[in-house]
């Protein structure tokens, strides 16, 4: 249906090599205890041990409606932030399952650095709790893309890790060709919001044959941390002149900065 030939075979060998390595470490990490993924403690289960998790801090309303982002005091139903006023985001809503902590970092970064892909299913439930409304008016989720280059390196995309729980969960679909980096961007830590805007300009595409798979549709965003917004910006644009009909955003951890959440 696609002229896909020339880009899948690579695709499919990259993730066939992907997931030997995976796994290889699937059948090691069965034969050790499981580690709490924020302290390190041994832990019953999978995941966080009793302390850490009640240290996590998930994000309830009362929140923004449009960008999440949690409010200090309740403002009534509906009431947007002055930061979503103010500079309006190309995508509708914005939804995280928890705020970007201490302990929420530590999951984030065992996922992505540490190769704790048992997190995902466990991660991916949360973020569908806390996007339960926007999932419900979804089409397809769309996972934001690593370049090839850093995909190549970390062996895995966590955003994709956490898209497939949550379409697992909620059903929803994955629109695995949607969306493309193009551009190998610097990482994002250390950059000022307008660096990281300029960073982020023109580094994602919707390719030719992705178009199908976003034309009209409802799209759902998945990422694992949000920080200043510029990536899922910079997504949400590619998707919306691509013609999505809508775009949402779902985050796992969000920084939630209290003194920029005033109303
Ligand atoms: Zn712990």
């Amino acid at each position: 249906m696609f002229e896909t030939a020339n880009i899948a075979i690579p695709t499919r060998l990259r993730r066939a090599a992907g997931a030997t390595q995976n796994f290889v470490r699937a059948a090691l990490d069965l034969a050790l205890p499981p580690l709490c993924a924020a302290c390190r403690e041994p832990v019953e289960g999978k995941g966080l041990c009793p302390e850490c998790w009640s240290k996590l801090s998930f994000i309830t309303r009362p929140y923004c409606e449009r960008l999440g982002i949690p409010f200090v005091y309740d403002p009534g139903p509906g009431i947007l932030s002055m930061q979503a006023i103010a500079d309006p985001p190309a995508y509708n809503r914005a939804r995280a399952a928890v705020r970007f902590d201490e302990i929420s970092r530590a999951l984030v970064h065992a996922l992505k650095y540490g190769d704790r892909l048992d997190l995902a299913p466990m991660m991916g439930r949360w973020i569908g709790q806390a996007g339960r409304e926007l999932l419900a008016e979804a089409d397809a989720l769309v996972p934001v893309p690593l370049h090839w280059r850093r995909l190549w390196a970390r062996r895995f995309n966590q955003s994709a890790a956490l898209a497939a729980a949550i379409s697992r969960d909620s059903g929803v679909p994955i629109a695995i060709g949607a969306l493309k980096r193009v551009k190998a961007t610097a990482q994002q830590v250390g950059l000022t919001q307008s660096e990281r805007a300029a960073n982020i300009q023109g580094a994602f595409r919707v390719p030719e044959d992705g178009k199908a798979e976003v034309a009209g549709r409802r799209l759902v965003l998945v990422d694992d941390v949000l920080t200043s917004g510029a990536t899922v910006e910079g997504c949400a644009r590619a998707l919306l002149r691509a013609g999505a009909a809508n775009v949402d955003v779902l985050i796992f951890a969000r920084v939630a900065d209290p003194g920029r959440t005033s109303i």
